[in-house]
């Protein structure tokens, strides 16, 4: 069993695995702690010099070459945009909608502690 504490409100979350652990404090995290969520991916930003452009970035998801930490999307990059996208995905056309998917999967395997 995965245990895991909110840093925010203190509540208690725990999970079978580790992934399923991630997912239900992500959740949380949007639900209960927006503004602060969007103030830690603002700060991600700053600290890797400024977001590849929103139009680069799906012309890369587009083409194949947004690929998880190689160049500009290292691990900080990636994990700043990647809410975003969970959000923007759904209105993408559905090749950069799958193009998401495996970029999803490889960052997965690639950021994997
Ligand atoms: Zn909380």
């Amino acid at each position: 069993m995965y245990l895991a504490t909110c840093s925010q409100c203190k509540t208690k979350f725990r999970a079978r695995t580790r992934t399923k652990l991630l997912e239900i404090m992500r959740m949380h995290l949007w639900k209960y702690h927006r503004a602060w969520m969007i103030k830690r991916i603002k700060a991600g930003r700053a600290k890797t010099g400024g977001n590849p452009p929103v139009v680069g970035l799906l012309r890369d998801l587009a083409t194949g070459d947004f690929i998880p930490g190689y160049k500009k999307y290292k691990r900080d990059t990636y994990e700043a945009l990647k809410p975003a996208l969970d959000i923007l995905v759904k209105h993408l056309p559905p090749p950069v909608q799958t193009s998401w998917k495996v970029v999803d999967k490889m960052a997965d395997l690639i950021f994997k502690k």
